[in-house]
Order: structure tokens, then C-alpha cells, then sequence
């Protein structure tokens, strides 16, 4: 079984060409109790701008503050 999780359709209009997207800077997510943070990237359609997958680069940069 295959679990690697690789988008091959895009679940809003059916598109199959993707982009990667990436936010950082003052658009980072944050840790709540940490100064620093971690950039956030995005696997996008580049059809009609649907996010299909949205994560931190560290997650192990949140551990601990919930
Ligand atoms: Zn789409």
C-alpha cells in the first residue's frame, strides 16, 4: 500500500496541474509561544487556485505549545 500522499486530481474542478506556493516572513505561522517561526507552504491547482494541501516546513517547531 502506497501511503505517500501525492494530490493527482484537484477535488474542486478536476485539474491536474499543481503548483507550490510558500508563504514566510510576516505571512509564517507561528508557534504561539515561540518568537521565531516556520514558513508554510502550499500545493495549489493552478487552475482555479484551490489549496490542496497547506503545511508548516518545522513542524517540530510547535511541539509543546498547545
Ligand atoms: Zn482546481
Amino acid at each position: 500500500m502506497n501511503h505517500a500522499r501525492v494530490a493527482t486530481e484537484c477535488p474542486k474542478c478536476g485539474g491536474k496541474e499543481f503548483g507550490k506556493g510558500k508563504h514566510s516572513g510576516y505571512a509564517a505561522m507561528y508557534p504561539s509561544r515561540m518568537s521565531f517561526g516556520s514558513d508554510v507552504e502550499y500545493i495549489i491547482c493552478t487552475k482555479c487556485g484551490f489549496i490542496i494541501e497547506s503545511y508548516v516546513t518545522k513542524p517540530e517547531k510547535f511541539k509543546g505549545t498547545l
